[in-house]
C-alpha cells in the first residue's frame, strides 16, 4: 500500500529522525482523523522490525520480520486499542491500566528478534485517569530500542505530562490540488471529488470516505431539503420523520450545520448571516440531543421550522 503525499512527508521526517538516531522513545502522532496517523505509524514499524530493508531503506517485505509483521504476529509488535467489554457485545469507550501494563510488560522485554520493540496506542486521548498515570511511568523510563507510539486526533485530551515526554509527529490538511489528485487516483471522478473535497472542507480522508459510502449523496439530499423547506415545497414534520428514520440522523444534521456555515461564509447581509449563524448552533444542540432519549423527530422538527420561519430563503441553496 503506497502511502498518500501528506503521508509520505511526515513518514520521511521520521525515517530521518530514526536514521539520525533522533527518534524519541515516546511519539505523538497527532492531526485530524482518517489523515492515515495508524497507516505511517505501522509503515515505520514495519520499517524497523525489517531485517532486509531495500537500498532505499524501506521494508523489503520478504524477510522473516515483515512477514511476521504483514500476518499480525510479530512478537516485538503490539497495538493497544479500545477492546470488547467483559460481555464482548461492545467496545469499551476507555483504555484501561491493564492494557497499559500489558503494554510496559512488553517494552521491558528484549526483542525476540534483536531488533526493536514497537507498541501503538490508538486511540491514545482513550485512556483513562489510572491508564494515564501508568503510562507517564513508563514515557519517563526510555529504553533504547524500544518505542511506544501515540495515535490521536485529540491530543489536547491528554495530559500535559504526558505530551511533553513525546516527541509530536504532526499531520496537516494538504493543499486542495494535491488532496484533489490523491482522490482521483483512489478512481473517484473528478467532479465528485471536487464536491466531495469542498463538503469536507478540504480534508481528503473524510472526501474519499464520503465519496465510499454514499454519504455525498446524502449530503445532496439534505441541501434539496432544506432548499425546498424554505420555498415551502416541502412539509417539516414528514421532512423530520425521515431525517431521524435511519441511523444518519446526526450526519444529515452535520451536513446541514455544514451547509448553512458555507451559505453563511458567502453573505454580507450581516442580519442574514447572524440568522443562519443562530441556526447552526441550533443545529449543533440538536446534534447533541439526539444522544439522549428526547424525541428526535420532535426536536428536529423545531429544528426546521427555525429553518422555514426565520427567513433564511435561500440558505439551503446546493453549493455543488
Ligand atoms: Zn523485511
Amino acid at each position: 500500500m503506497s502511502l498518500a503525499p501528506w503521508q509520505q512527508r511526515v513518514y520521511a521526517q521520521a525515517c530521518e529522525a530514526i536514521d539520525a538516531g533522533r527518534l524519541a522513545h515516546g511519539i505523538l502522532f497527532c492531526g485530524p482523523v482518517q489523515l492515515g496517523k495508524r497507516a505511517v505509524a505501522e509503515r515505520l514499524a514495519q520499517r524497523l522490525l525489517c531485517t532486509a530493508r531495500t537500498s532505499d531503506g524501506e521494508p523489503c517485505g520478504g524477510c522473516r520480520g515483515c512477514q511476521l509483521f504483514v500476518a499480525g504476529t510479530h512478537p516485538d509488535y503490539r497495538i493497544i486499542s479500545l477492546v470488547l467489554n467483559k460481555e464482548g457485545t461492545r467496545l469499551r469507550t476507555e483504555i484501561v491500566i491493564e492494557q497499559i501494563r500489558e503494554l510496559s510488560e512488553k517494552l521491558t522485554l528484549t526483542p525476540q528478534y534483536g531488533g526493536a520493540q514497537v507498541v501503538i496506542l490508538d486511540p491514545a486521548d482513550a485512556i483513562n485517569h489510572a491508564a494515564c498515570n501508568a503510562l507517564l511511568k513508563t514515557l519517563e523510563e526510555p529504553v533504547p530500542g524500544r518505542y511506544l507510539w501515540l495515535v490521536t486526533a485529540n491530543p489536547a485530551r491528554l495530559p500535559a505530562t504526558i505530551r511533553s515526554r513525546c516527541q509530536k509527529l504532526e499531520f496537516r490538511l494538504p493543499a486542495r490540488d494535491e488532496a484533489l489528485a490523491w482522490l482521483c487516483e483512489q478512481g473517484h471522478a473528478k467532479t465528485t471529488a471536487s464536491e466531495a473535497l469542498d463538503a469536507a472542507r478540504g480534508h481528503p480522508g473524510l472526501a474519499h470516505a464520503w465519496l465510499q459510502d454514499g454519504s455525498l449523496k446524502l449530503r445532496r439530499e439534505v441541501a434539496n431539503d432544506l432548499g425546498k423547506l424554505s420555498k415551502g415545497e416541502l412539509a417539516v414534520v414528514e421532512t423530520a420523520q425521515r431525517w431521524v428514520a435511519d441511523e444518519f440522523g446526526p450526519l444529515r444534521l452535520r451536513f446541514a450545520a455544514d451547509l448553512a456555515l458555507a451559505e453563511a461564509s458567502g453573505l454580507t447581509d450581516p442580519v442574514r448571516t447572524r440568522t443562519l449563524a443562530a441556526w447552526f448552533d441550533a443545529v449543533n444542540r440538536t446534534r447533541d440531543l439526539l444522544r439522549t432519549t428526547i424525541r428526535a423527530d420532535l426536536a428536529v422538527a423545531d429544528l426546521l421550522l427555525a429553518w422555514r420561519g426565520d427567513g433564511v430563503q435561500t440558505a439551503g441553496r446546493s453549493r455543488g
